[in-house]
């Protein structure tokens, strides 16, 4: 069974992250990049899936070339082979854009299956799962708790607020996790010496037959026209409890409303 597990690099959301006032983008390079928390609980659930059925995983990121310090890490965790799609050219794209520009690279793989992440730290759309699944022409299961393979389909446990659904198609197919699906294994020093030699195909944009007047910035069909700095969070109503705390508390969320 091919799986190819994607793999977004994020800013560390312990750093300060900046736009650039130039282009209203995210400046990657001004904060470490880190992967994208949910990719690990994907990455986990693809080594998961390999262990009960065999076959090779495969981690596909579209970034900058410092994500290549993400796509080790994700060899790292025991992942076989990776594809970085890099090329300037990809600076800027939208969700839509990058879904398109990841179904190409995918076109230039042997896969039964793709899993992602249900969201980004950064961007936070969740849409990429569902463009990206649309542009194959593949069925896509989301928000997945639990994914089993039986044969030649796919059965998950689509976390609802009731609950959840179980979904199932059949192979090739989409998949996207949501977090505490798994427990990501720590990378052992030997594997993070192995991951060193594993193979990195970087693929720019000619090679994986993406035109250039569908990616990138000026070719985006969002865009950000501004943007402003949150405004620092106001100080909390603190209660003191002089016996009373309790009925304070209670006026105070009665007065907001939340009760
Ligand atoms: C602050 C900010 C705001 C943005 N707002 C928008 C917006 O409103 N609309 C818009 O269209 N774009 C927006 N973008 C651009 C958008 O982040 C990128 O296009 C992005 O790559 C895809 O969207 P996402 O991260 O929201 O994907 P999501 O759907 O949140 O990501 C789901 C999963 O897709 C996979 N994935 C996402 N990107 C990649 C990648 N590059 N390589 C490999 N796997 C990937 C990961 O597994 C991830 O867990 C924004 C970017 C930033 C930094």
């Amino acid at each position: 069974m091919n799986i190819v597990v994607l793999v977004k690099q994020v800013p560390d959301t312990a750093t300060e992250r900046k736009l650039s006032p130039d282009d209203n983008t995210l400046d990657r390079a001004a904060s470490d990049g880190v992967i994208n928390e949910l990719d690990e609980y994907a990455i986990e659930e693809a080594l998961l899936l390999k262990e009960k059925h065999g076959g090779e995983v495969t981690v596909l990121t579209m970034g900058p070339d410092q994500a290549t310090d993400s796509i080790r890490k994700a060899l790292s965790m025991g992942a076989d082979k990776a594809v970085h799609l890099v090329d300037d050219a990809l600076e800027g794209s939208d969700a839509l854009q990058t879904a398109y520009a990841l179904s190409k690279a995918l076109g230039t793989v042997e896969f039964d299956l793709v899993v992602l992440g249900s969201e980004s730290t950064d961007a936070r759309t969740g849409v990429l799962g569902a463009a990206l699944a649309e542009y194959l022409g593949l069925p896509q299961l989301t928000l997945a708790g639990k994914v089993d393979v039986d044969g030649s389909a796919v059965r998950v446990q689509r976390a609802t607020d009731y609950g959840y659904d179980v979904v199932e198609a059949q192979l090739p197919a989409v998949v996207s996790v949501i977090e505490k699906i798994n427990e990501p294994r720590y990378p052992s020093f030997k594997l993070i010496m192995q991951a060193k030699k594993k193979p990195v195909e970087k693929l720019g944009i000619a090679d994986a037959g993406i035109e250039a007047d569908r990616v990138g910035l000026a070719n985006a069909a969002t865009e950000t026209v501004d943007f402003a700095p949150a405004p620092p969070r106001a100080a909390g109503t603190v209660v003191k409890d002089e016996g009373d705390g309790g009925v304070k508390a209670a006026e105070f969320l009665a007065e907001k409303k939340f009760v």
